[in-house]
């Protein structure tokens, strides 16, 4: 039995949450997996009544969960810094989810926008914590035009080494050869240089698993040029950042890409969530992708020790897109989003 804190968020947040917990209703039913869920409104209604995202003790009631499945947030009538600043980042960062996961997999019967013909399938692994998105630094006056700003990015032996470790394991773990290193230290000399040299001595640990290093810009044009040759990448919180949204692009956009905050050790739990947000210019329509949200919760199997149920979950998926019957229209169909979550059911 497992337990999972449900936060559907804002907008079409809400209307592809319904699905999700559609499939995993589904899944209890056929006793494949138990779980027990609550669902919390934390959202910008609820900021709009009580002027904070998540009560008090909000980080309190969610640490006893196995795992959070999280929607969208995002509202005009809320400041993004608020929604952002005071939900979703105190969560990843109390709860030591110091790796992001974003699958870049051209599921079987979708057309990307590249060579149609073509095998994409790798993952990025974002260091989620650290890095480039710090809030040291500050900016100074020190005299008439001469105005500066600096920004520091802070990266730990011990930050890298933990995602560094992560890459190569879950490269094991999930029949990957390889690990790309996503760098850029023939410029940013000594952060990126000392990423290197940190990724590299774990990369020694583990003789098994290939290796390679890329500077980010060479690596961006590669993943257009051939996509088909990565199987995990890492990189730092801005890289990866990056990265993961061309990532999607190339596999059929936001509505198809789902994502993972992890902690690795399992001593707090995981959130799960789609890439996209709240989509205002669609919500209340009815017709927001799910797939990407019902994919988070495949990777959310996959975290806990249930792969074989993740891979059901994405061999239904496929089922779906491969009959063509039933999508939405970001990805050229015509049904609705409960009309996709029922279909995916059938499937399952
Ligand atoms: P946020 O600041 O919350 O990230 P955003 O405007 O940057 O919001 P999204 O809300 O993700 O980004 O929307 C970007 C575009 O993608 C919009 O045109 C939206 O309609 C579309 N989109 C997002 N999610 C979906 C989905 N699940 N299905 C279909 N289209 C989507
Ligand atoms: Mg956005």
């Amino acid at each position: 039995m497992y337990s999972l804190a449900v936060i559907p968020g804002d907008g079409v947040g809400k209307e592809v949450m319904k699905e999700a917990l559609k499939v995993i209703d589904a899944m209890n039913e056929r006793e494949s997996i138990a779980f027990d869920y609550d669902i919390f409104d934390w959202n910008s209604d609820y900021y709009l009544a009580y002027g904070r995202m998540m009560p008090e003790d909000g980080l309190e009631i969610l640490k006893n969960y196995d795992a959070i499945l999280f929607g969208a947030i995002g509202d005009s009538r809320v400041p993004d810094q608020v929604s952002i600043w005071e939900l979703i980042m105190p969560i990843r960062k109390t709860f030591k989810q110091y790796v992001n996961i974003r699958p870049v997999k051209l599921l079987d019967g979708l057309a990307g926008p590249l060579k149609s013909d073509r095998n994409i399938d790798f993952v990025i692994l974002r260091e989620n914590t650290e890095g480039e998105y710090s809030d040291v630094g500050g900016t100074m006056f020190t005299g008439e035009n001469r105005e500066l700003a600096v920004q520091n990015n802070i990266m730990t032996k011990q930050g890298i080494t933990q995602i560094s470790e992560y890459a190569f394991n879950y490269a094991r773990s999930h029949d990957f050869q390889k690990v790309t290193n996503a760098t850029k230290s023939n410029a940013i000399i000594h952060v990126m240089k000392f990423w290197d040299t940190v990724v590299e001595e774990v990369a020694e640990k583990h003789p098994d698993i290939d290796y390679e290093k890329y500077y980010i810009d060479a690596l961006a044009a590669y993943f257009v040029q051939r996509p088909e040759s990565f199987d995990v990448v890492v990189a730092s919180n801005l890289f990866g950042d990056i990265l993961s949204d061309l990532g999607s692009a190339i596999v059929g956009g936001l509505g198809m890409a789902p994502s993972g905050n992890i902690n690795p050790e399992k001593e707090f739990p995981s959130m799960f969530e789609p890439v996209h947000g709240s989509a205002p210019d669609i919500a209340g329509k009815g017709i927001a992708n799910p797939l990407a949200q019902i994919w988070s919760v495949a990777l959310m199997l996959d975290h806990l020790g249930r792969k074989d149920l993740h891979d059901q979950l994405v061999a239904a998926m496929e089922s779906l897109l491969q009959e063509k019957q039933t999508l939405t229209p970001d990805i050229g169909g015509a049904a609705t989003t409960e009309e996709v979550g029922s279909a995916l059911i059938a499937k399952l």
